[in-house]
């Protein structure tokens, strides 16, 4: 017996607040979290999408949790050296702001307290609120490996970074460069691709004419960004294209500025749209920027960091770029240049953060090269060593991979991971180093200033498969672990963070980190609406699990949910999984309340019952074992919730009443030991969706052995395969259910019993000699007699046609003769009534002339339905009378 088993009676009803801090307590303490590296032994192994220090448990996170606690735990069960290891992100954007609004608040800015103050500030502020995600992952469950946790900033971390750099770097797969990258005026600092969302806003097309400088007419250009031809150094024809064949090599003249610049001949130019011809503004277009070098254009940038125009503006300097464009148009017009205004809708690039609409600007940045990368993670997943779950998704991570450019990684913050670059201030070489160079390799000097800037935070989680390994060095967790088997992530980080891991997972460790990626859909509120602050339609995980139990939150969540769909949130669902757990604590308490030890299965001793609900819940172990192996929790929860109530409850612990208070001794004992090999099954099956209420029963199980949490998964008994049985259970379940439903057809009150007369089809003869008790206990029979299909019986009755038997029941054991003849004659009054209303109805010229045909047709159909059971009714009635 276990030293855990809990000597005392389960409580009557099942709360959930009173076990589940006590039970996670145990399990954390007890070790059952730990992952062992057993040599040997194939490791189990997901690493948790490390959740931003900002963050506060969503309904996103709850079921992220739920889909990485499930699995964690039925392979802990399954023996396998298991390992989730959690952590948390800095997320450097995410985090910096939050800091400088709150600076805001005191009247402080980052400039005014300086990096040193502003870091200490933000490490304060981790170590106040960056633990609290993690103690709310607790609140649910989570079954993760604390002692392993890590931080993406941490020690360890940072010198992956910093290794991971200098790596890049000296493979020519990070550079510094001049080139476009996206620009956020707010936040100030340079944005990855990723980090752009694009909307769509109304905005004008204005068409420009550019005179040419020789007199001649010239080209029209149109822009929906005016303010930019300040910075303007060509125009752009296509080579094919014989309207502009003569101007190409020749000057136009940039209105307002007058500055000449060149027409050039390019194949980007598309002939079919606008004029034909482009205005070229390299320092403010991905695009432009290509263009200007092929074609060895100059680049001038006119905007400033903060949105407002340059120097290069000329007179306009200062003034904010919104405010340019109009004074622009207004110039254009008066001086007659612009030809026309249309409206346009177009998609705009706007900040992840902050939703300002971005500039796409040169800038000095840092970039990884991405086509030597992104080659061999695209194989992995074309050869299926990675495997997205649905498979659909690798075509969103084939479309971005294949269209991939070059990634911005540095941003103009001080939270995150600074870059490991130094410039020699007196003769400007750039020093990439794992530690802070002494002095200047080229020319001695000591004066070396460290880049301000630091990484993208989507740099260092992209490490996080192996860093939070130990590497770069060699560990035995390392060699164990490594490569994971799955990752759980929602589709919208395809891109900023499962396809980084990929490719930094290949190149650094020469293995793509996981196998399997189960992408997850969003959980969205009973209409189908994304949840949000704005719409004020989340709801707080927490405040459900106080009030229905962390179980109940995780069995709603899990119920019906399919890979890569969204999924309801609704109370209804929780209300639901809440009413099951209840359902499981007060069957596991009638099972327990009837025992105090665990017996031995008798197979001799099995009824039909028995091994019907042993060979179902054989195939239920085979089904939810698949799922979970599938990772398709939602189909396993659905299977667990159908056996566990609409079989076991609601039929055999039924059915084993009669046995339980019975005189036969041996009968007794063997439905004592079938009752318990089940429900301790189903507490282990049901142990991942639900892990607080099956330990919490399961420590009360008279032979518990330890803790549930590392009990092992039930396996498939092929001594306990009943097909035979099955099959009779089924037919004779079906019996009872046609009887109940004759009853409540003929409104029987539930005390009242009937006589049952079974004429069993060919082959149920057996089956059905055994009917007599569970009609007894289960249809309200008082005795049951077999008969020969086909006879017929002396008295009236009423009967009903199963696959097993015909059921026959002697009406007047159902009704009072009397009362139901009154019952029917009144039934006949109103609907011979009907029928006399509908016939005048479709007599009348005026209802079948406007009506529309169809409803004619109906009302028709109608009527000679209700002619039919008029006929029926008046039947059964002179049938009645004449027995009376
Ligand atoms: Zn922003
Ligand atoms: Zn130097």
């Amino acid at each position: 017996m276990s030293e855990n088993r809990q000597d005392f009676e389960m409580d009557k009803v099942y709360n959930p607040r009173d076990i589940e801090d006590r039970l996670y307590t145990m399990w954390e303490e007890s070790g059952a979290f730990v992952a062992k590296r057993v040599p040997g032994k194939k490791p189990f192994t997901i690493v948790m999408p490390p959740p931003n220090i900002t963050g506060q448990l969503h309904m996103g996170h709850a079921m992220d949790c739920l889909l990485q606690d499930a699995p964690t735990r039925y392979h802990r069960m399954k023996g396998d050296p298991t390992l989730w290891l959690p952590g948390t992100d800095h997320a450097s954007i995410a985090t910096e702001v939050k800091i400088v609004e709150q600076m805001k608040k005191e009247g402080l800015t980052k400039e005014m307290i300086g990096r040193e103050a502003f870091l200490e500030r933000a490490w304060k502020w981790k170590a106040e609120y960056g633990g609290r995600i993690n103690r709310q992952q607790r609140r649910l469950g989570a079954s993760c490996d604390w002692t392993r946790e890590r931080f993406t900033m941490d020690e360890g971390c940072n010198e992956a970074v910093r290794e991971v750099f200098v790596n890049l770097y000296r493979k020519g797969l990070i550079y510094r460069g001049n080139r476009i990258i996206n620009w956020c005026p707010v936040c100030k600092t340079a944005l990855s691709d990723a980090e752009v969302e694009y909307e769509e806003q109304h905005s004008h097309l204005w068409h420009i004419h550019y005179p040419a400088a020789d007199g001649g007419k010239g080209v029209v250009v149109a822009t929906t960004r005016p303010e930019t031809m300040l910075g303007d150094t060509a125009v752009a024809v296509n080579p094919a294209d014989e309207r502009y064949a003569e101007l190409v090599g020749k000057m136009v003249v940039l209105p307002i500025v007058n500055r000449l610049i060149p027409v050039v001949a390019d194949e980007y130019v598309d002939m079919a749209f606008g004029t034909g011809a482009v205005k070229i503004t390299p320092a403010h277009d991905p695009n432009d920027f290509e263009v200007a070098q092929r074609h060895q254009l100059e680049i001038i940038r006119v905007t400033n960091d903060d949105g407002t125009m340059n120097a290069r503006a000329g007179k306009f300097e200062g003034v904010h770029e919104y405010e340019c464009r109009k004074m622009i148009v207004k110039e254009l017009d008066e001086q007659g240049y612009l030809v026309k205004t249309e409206d346009y809708t177009h998609n705009v690039g706007t900040c992840y953060r902050c939703h300002t609409t971005v500039d796409p600007v040169t800038s000095l940045q840092w970039f990884v090269k991405m086509e030597p990368l992104a080659k061999p993670a695209m194989d992995v997943v074309r050869n299926g060593q990675t495997k997205f779950l649905p498979e659909r998704f690798s075509k969103t991570f084939f479309n971005w991979m294949e269209n991939i450019r070059d990634w911005c990684i540095s941003r103009q913050l001080w939270w995150g991971h600074r870059i490991p670059a130094w410039y020699c201030q007196e003769c400007g070489e750039i020093v990439v180093a794992k530690e802070a160079p002494d002095r200047c390799p080229k020319c001695g000097s000591q004066r070396l200033k460290q880049d301000e800037d630091v990484l993208d935070t989507w740099f260092s989680s992209g490490l996080w498969p192996f860093s939070t390994l130990g590497w770069p060095y060699k560990t035995e967790d390392l060699a164990y672990f490594y490569p994971t088997n799955m990752l759980v992530t929602g589709y919208d980080i395809i891109f900023f963070w499962v396809a980084r891991m990929i490719f930094s997972g290949i190149e650094q460790m020469g293995q793509t980190p996981f196998d399997t990626v189960l992408i997850h859909g969003l959980v969205r509120d009973a209409q189908g609406r994304k949840m949000s602050k704005s719409l004020g339609n989340g709801v707080d995980p927490l405040e459900i699990i106080e009030n229905y139990g962390a179980d109940a939150l995780r069995f709603s969540l899990a119920m019906g949910i399919s890979p890569g769909n969204d999924t309801r949130y609704s109370n209804e669902k929780v209300e639901a999984a809440r009413n099951f757990a209840n359902k499981v604590w007060n069957a596991s308490r009638f099972v327990l309340m009837n025992m105090d030890t665990r017996e031995e299965i008798q197979p001799e001793q099995l009824t039909m019952p028995d091994r019907w609900i042993l060979s179902r819940l054989q195939k239920t172990i085979a089904e939810v074992s698949a799922h979970m192996e599938d990772g398709d929790f939602g189909l396993s929860a659905n299977q667990i919730y159908e056996f566990t109530w609409s079989e076991f409850c609601d039929w055999y612990i039924e059915l084993s009443k009669s046995r339980l208070t019975g005189e036969d001794e041996a009968a007794k004992r063997n439905v004592r030991a079938v009752l318990y090999h089940v429900l301790e099954s189903l507490l282990k099956l049901l142990h991942p969706f639900m892990p607080f209420l099956t330990e919490e029963v399961y420590q009360h199980l008279p032979a518990a052995d330890g803790m549930l949490i590392l009990a092992a998964w039930p396996e498939q008994n092929p001594a306990f395969a009943f097909e035979a049985d099955e099959r009779r259970m089924e037919g004779l379940m079906d019996v009872i259910r046609a009887i109940r439903n004759l009853r409540a057809e003929m409104k029987v009150q539930p005390g009242k019993r009937t006589h049952v007369t079974l004429l069993p089809e060919a082959g149920w003869e057996d089956a059905m000699a055994l009917a007599e008790p569970y009609l007894q206990r289960l249809a309200g029979a008082s005795a049951v007699t077999l008969g020969q299909k086909g006879e017929t019986s002396k008295e009236k009755t009423v009967s009903a046609v199963c696959e097993a038997a015909e059921i026959r029941i002697p009406l007047g054991d159902l009704v009072d003769m009397e009362k139901e003849i009154a019952r029917l004659e009144k039934e006949h009054t109103s609907l011979a009534a009907e029928i006399e209303r509908a016939s005048a109805r479709l007599n009348n010229p005026g209802f079948v002339g406007k009506a529309p045909a169809a409803l004619v047709e109906q009302e028709r159909a109608k009527l000679l339905t209700s002619q039919g059971m008029l006929d029926s009714l008046a039947q059964r009635i002179a049938e009645l009378k004449a027995d009376a």
